[in-house]
């Protein structure tokens, strides 16, 4: 586990499961669709001797197409829907009273929601039901998008690119859907094992011209790109939230107070909704989380909602991503996110035209009986 990222020989010995996307590749009854986290842009070029403007991430779109990967999507699509479904269900438990007490947490970080349930399983019960990026677009995959290749879900592979150690064991999450039982995803692989398999498949991102991620959800916002940095996605929440109570986008840049890695201790913010003010609280770390805990069980603190991440930094300074003895990336990596963010021309989830079409033809509406079904979870200690 968590050694490998300090240890200069580790990447020998990880855990390599490229193997399973060859074989499903060579099945050709398999369609094989791959997602990309936001993360992975700011870091998997580090490795192959590229700056970050010669390595956008459509690259990656292109090596893919050329290992025969059938379909190429933007987890930054997947991340606008988990902001659809968390920034809801935080409204919703915000307005039923249930947060007078304790804060909502985050659940996208699986190395956060297995340190909850082993640390402080009593407080499971106050994290997000919503499914993080990874889950929810495989998920979707496997029931829309089979739909609408007018394939048996069976048939769908799902790929997932991640800067995380922690996304291979989230999912083993089973994933119930009319006929199909199985999971959401089928393969992680980490930067570090994307890095490897481009240069073992002789594909060298410098001599690539950057492809297009293939449509119905090619479009991604400024909200779902900063989901790699620590404070992204509360910020990302608080821009829709914020409109789903007003009926009014806020300034994109309202809560920008939140970004930035903080080393020790955590970050809070309050901020006032159409009158209601909101407290939150911010956190990467495990250390910095278990403070945090200590904090809100002692009464010490009081938030309506809280983010978490793992890994310092959130997921820019993954357990997955490239590593540098001596270096702390992070920080860096985040603010390439929070510029790609500035300048993307939809910033709020909630206007994503693609993820706009996904309620009006399946979902119907953030936390639908389907929406329920398919991208929310049941967290058990
Ligand atoms: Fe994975 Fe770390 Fe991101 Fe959590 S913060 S999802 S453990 S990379």
């Amino acid at each position: 586990g968590q050694c490998i990222t300090h240890c200069p020989v580790g990447a020998l010995r990880e855990r390599d499961d490229t193997s399973m996307l060859f074989q499903a590749l060579e099945d050709e009854d398999k369609i094989v669709v791959a997602q990309i986290a936001p993360a992975v842009r700011a870091a998997w070029a580090e490795q192959l001797g590229l700056s970050r403007e010669e390595a956008p991430v459509e690259k990656i779109v292109t090596a893919f197409r050329r290992m025969g990967i059938d379909y190429v999507f933007d987890t930054t699509f997947s991340a606008d829907l988990t902001i659809m479904e968390e920034g809801s269900e935080f409204v919703k438990r915000l307005q039923d009273g249930d947060l007078n007490e304790y804060p909502m947490f985050t659940s996208c970080c699986p190395g956060w929601v297995r340190f909850i349930k082993t640390q402080y399983p009593d407080m499971v019960g106050r994290l997000s039901t919503a499914k993080s990026p990874q889950q929810m677009f495989g998920a979707v995959m496997k029931s829309y998008f089979a739909k609408k290749l007018q394939v048996d879900p069976e048939r769908i592979f799902t790929l997932s690119i991640m800067p995380c150690l922690a996304k291979k064991a989230e999912r083993e999450m089973e994933l119930f859907y009319e006929e199909y039982a199985g999971h959401d995803i089928d393969c992680v692989l980490t930067t570090r094992e994307l890095d490897r398999m481009l240069r073992a498949e002789h594909l060298n991102p410098r001599y690539l011209e950057p492809g297009e991620f293939d449509s119905p959800f090619e479009v991604g916002t400024g909200a779902g790109v900063i989901f790699g940095a620590t404070g992204g996605v509360m910020e990302a929440a608080l821009r829709s939230a914020y409109y789903l109570v007003t009926g009014e986008n806020p300034d994109a840049d309202a809560f920008r107070e939140i970004r930035g890695v903080k080393r020790e201790g955590w970050t809070e913010a309050e901020f006032d909704v159409a009158g209601t003010v909101i407290h939150i609280a911010v956190v990467s770390g495990l250390g910095n989380t278990r403070k945090l805990m200590e904090a809100i069980r002692n009464k010490e603190v009081k938030y309506e909602f809280v983010e978490v991440m793992a890994c310092p930094g959130g997921c820019a300074g993954g357990g997955g991503q490239p590593i540098h003895d001596g270096f702390e990336l992070a920080e860096e990596r985040g603010s390439s996110l929070y510029f790609l963010d500035q300048n993307t021309e939809v910033r709020f989830s909630h206007d994503n035209p693609d993820i706009q079409s996904l309620y009006k033809e399946f979902f119907e509406q953030p936390l639908s009986h389907r929406a329920h079904q398919l991208l929310h979870t049941e967290h058990e200690v």
